[in-house]
């Protein structure tokens, strides 16, 4: 296997580089300065795609088309919304993803980010640090048990979120594409609905051409100056400026944010706010998640070229 070239587009793990580069023959995007005559020299033998959603560039269709020998896009996250699913399925290559191995570090986060915000922890521990304590004055913060939470998009991560949320009794609700007869969760038919009916409404769906914005003026409206928005789907699920306006107006408690429409770029009005909450994408960074993700992503590219079935197939 050492003669395929396996293109990755962005450093999102040293360990699975190294495990690409014992195997195949690795091109790592990033370094590259000189694209055109990269691909020039090299696309013949590029068989395989390594891309992230976190930061970089996906699989578009303007790198497809550059690699002619493309097979397979093994992508290191389980969301592809920057892989070009449809130009893929109609050139014949295959996709994978990452599934189920991040879903319990995403649903963590959720909650740690429910209740840094609630609870106002990182205002806390500025408050400590700026050794402000002595004015015995730190406000009261917001309980989290028994909340109404409301979870947009009851996927796997989303029933993790749900699964959790529970042991602090709260009662959950959920907007997704379809009803899930299997779960006791209220279900509404529209966003606005359950944004009207929760007081943390979560965001936990994937980015498609129907979810973007899906988080509007309308939604935040209806989730009102009591409500908290907690984001770990995608940055574009949510109107940005929208979200700024309604904190900044006090028109939403609080928020909680993995994800922005334009990361790295946050917009600055929300640097000032001690009711938001904001971590940079690290959903799924944890030791062991980032291991078993490469480890999917290597096993998927074997499986594809030892002719074997794929493990998480997506196309
Ligand atoms: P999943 O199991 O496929 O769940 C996706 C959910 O999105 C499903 O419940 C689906 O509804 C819902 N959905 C899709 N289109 C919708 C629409 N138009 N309206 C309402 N709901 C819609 O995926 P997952 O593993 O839970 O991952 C979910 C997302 O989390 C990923 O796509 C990714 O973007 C994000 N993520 C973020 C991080 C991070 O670091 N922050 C890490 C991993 C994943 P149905 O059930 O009705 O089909």
């Amino acid at each position: 296997m050492e003669a395929i070239g396996v293109l990755m587009t962005y450093p999102t793990s040293s360990y699975l580089e190294q495990q690409l580069s014992t195997r195949f023959n690795l091109f790592r995007l990033w370094n590259i300065s000189h694209k055109h005559q990269f691909f020039k020299d090299n696309a013949a033998s590029i068989q395989a795609v390594v891309p992230s959603t976190q930061l970089g560039s996906g699989a578009d269709r303007e790198l497809i088309d550059s690699l002619p020998a493309l097979e397979i896009v093994s992508s290191f996250s389980v969301g592809l919304d920057k892989v070009d699913l449809e130009y893929c399925k109609e050139k014949g290559i295959r996709v994978t993803n990452t599934p189920d191995v991040l879903t319990d570090d995403v649903a963590d986060l959720a909650i740690g980010l429910i209740l840094a915000t609630l609870r106002r922890i990182c205002e806390s521990d500025r408050y400590v640090r700026g050794g402000m304590w002595m004015n015995n004055d730190f406000k009261l913060t917001v309980k989290f048990s028994g909340k109404r939470v409301g979870i947009l998009g009851l996927g796997r991560i989303g029933t993790a979120i749900a699964k959790r949320a529970e042991s602090f009794n709260c009662s959950i609700s959920y907007h997704s594409r379809s009803q899930k007869p299997e779960s006791n969760y209220k279900y509404f038919h529209s966003v606005v609905d359950l944004a009207s009916n929760c007081e943390i409404l979560v965001v936990a769906c994937a980015l498609t051409e129907e979810t973007r914005h899906i988080i509007n003026r309308e939604v935040i409206d209806a989730l009102g100056p009591k409500g908290v928005l907690i984001n770990i789907g995608r940055g574009p699920h949510i109107d940005e400026p929208e979200l700024v306006s309604a904190l900044v107006e006090g028109r939403l408690a609080g928020a909680g944010l993995d994800v922005f429409e334009h990361e790295p770029q946050v917009p600055e009005e929300l640097f000032g706010l001690d009711n938001v909450v904001m971590v940079p994408h690290v959903g799924s960074n944890t030791v062991e998640t980032e291991k078993a993700m490469a480890d999917l992503v290597v096993r998927n590219l074997e499986a594809h070229f030892f002719k074997k079935p794929l493990l998480t197939p997506v196309v």
